[in-house]
């Protein structure tokens, strides 16, 4: 499988804080369903955040998707994501008082995708996320898991090849976890899309391909 992200010697500091990273090296594969994981303050979210571009790192290089991608300008930076990229959060952050499928679409009319071209794309991403029947539910009568597969349909529906999650799982009981990682699982092999997970769980980094664990800033064990 070809690399998506080959990250090497990764540092971070925050003003006073020291360094968060200390020379992380990761590399994820096309399909890959990768987890970092470690106890809390050991840089996870800091490592995902200079993996989605939100910050540079202060050393090492990020090649995304056969780009060097380290020194982006910001707006490069927000391209680059928008083209490429999709995030999840641990809160999903819907809209109120609307729709599921005006939820997803909201992400296309922003791209300016033509209103004829979007359905489509809309049920392909709520189909991929077993939601395809509950399209015209609205978003606020769903339950917490079923909001998280719609936060992943809206990530999902702008057809990137990376997503990236940050303790998705967190407000979800084990049952909605678990049913989380079997979609993610499916994204992964059958839509060829690479994600990197950050989540403190090791039940749901079960699922993962690779593990990445780190401590006090450093890759310390590395599982495939
Ligand atoms: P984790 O996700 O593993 O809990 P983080 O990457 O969120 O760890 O944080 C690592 C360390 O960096 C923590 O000590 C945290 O307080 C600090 N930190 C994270 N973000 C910032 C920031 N924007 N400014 C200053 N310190 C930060």
């Amino acid at each position: 499988m070809k690399p998506v992200v080959t990250a090497r010697y990764l540092c971070k500091s925050y003003a006073n804080q020291g360094k968060v990273l200390k020379g992380v090296d990761i590399d994820i594969r096309q399909g890959e369903f990768v987890a970092i994981m470690g106890p809390s303050g050991c840089g996870k979210s800091t490592l995902l955040h200079l993996l989605g571009l939100l910050h540079a790192p202060d050393e090492g290089s990020i090649e995304i998707l056969g780009q060097d991608v380290t020194h982006l300008r910001q707006d490069q930076a927000t391209l680059f994501r928008r083209n490429h990229m999709g995030f999840i959060l641990q809160s999903n952050n819907m809209f109120p008082h609307t729709t599921v499928y005006e939820n997803v679409e909201f992400p296309l009319i922003y791209r300016r995708v033509p209103r004829n071209l979007r359905a489509d794309r809309i049920h392909g991403a709520l189909d991929a996320v077993n939601l395809a029947g509950k399209v015209t539910a609205w978003s606020n009568n769903l339950s917490g898991g079923e909001q998280q597969r719609v936060a992943i349909a809206r990530a999902l529906v702008n057809e990137p090849q990376i997503l990236l999650a940050d303790e998705p799982t967190g407000a979800l009981d084990a049952n909605n976890s678990h049913s989380l990682m079997e979609v993610f699982q499916t994204i992964c092999k059958r839509d060829n899309v690479s994600i990197v997970m950050v989540t403190h769980d090791s039940a749901m980094a079960q699922y993962c391909d690779t593990v990445y664990t780190l401590s006090d800033g450093r890759v310390v064990h590395s599982i495939s």
